[in-house]
């Protein structure tokens, strides 16, 4: 999608510190991490947000979660622990609609979350 930062990251038009990619995934580091592991994994294919998420859309979501985990291991912060998020909307805290999963580890999460 034209203007959608993460879509230019796929297409390598703006670089990022990638972590892992496969055929449908792309993770990379946040730009501007909120723990010492800070890394975002977004699907290829462009989604605003989780709200337009489809049923057909179900097996994709799955491996989402799945690559998280698989970030979590890869970045260190399995074993200590870590969290993952997604922002959807304005009271969500959403700021790039491209949906993205934020995989934070690195030191204890507070919560409730801010
Ligand atoms: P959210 O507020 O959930 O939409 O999160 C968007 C995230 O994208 C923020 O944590 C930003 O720091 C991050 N971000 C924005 N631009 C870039 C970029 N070019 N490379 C890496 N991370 C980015
Ligand atoms: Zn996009």
């Amino acid at each position: 999608m034209a203007d959608c930062i993460f879509c230019k990251i796929v297409a390598g038009e703006i670089s990022a510190q990638v972590v892992y990619e496969d055929d449908q995934f792309l993770a990379f580091e946040d730009i501007n991490g909120q723990a010492p592991t800070h890394t975002l994994v977004i699907p290829k294919r462009h989604i605003d947000r989780l709200t337009d998420l489809q049923e057909e859309d179900a097996s994709l979501v799955g491996k989402w979660l799945l690559v998280g985990n698989q970030v979590a291991r890869q970045t260190g912060i399995a074993a200590s622990g870590y969290r993952l998020v997604v922002n959807c909307n304005a009271d969500g805290g959403q700021t790039v609609f491209h949906i993205h999963l934020h995989v934070l580890g690195g030191r204890a999460m507070r919560w409730p979350p801010g």
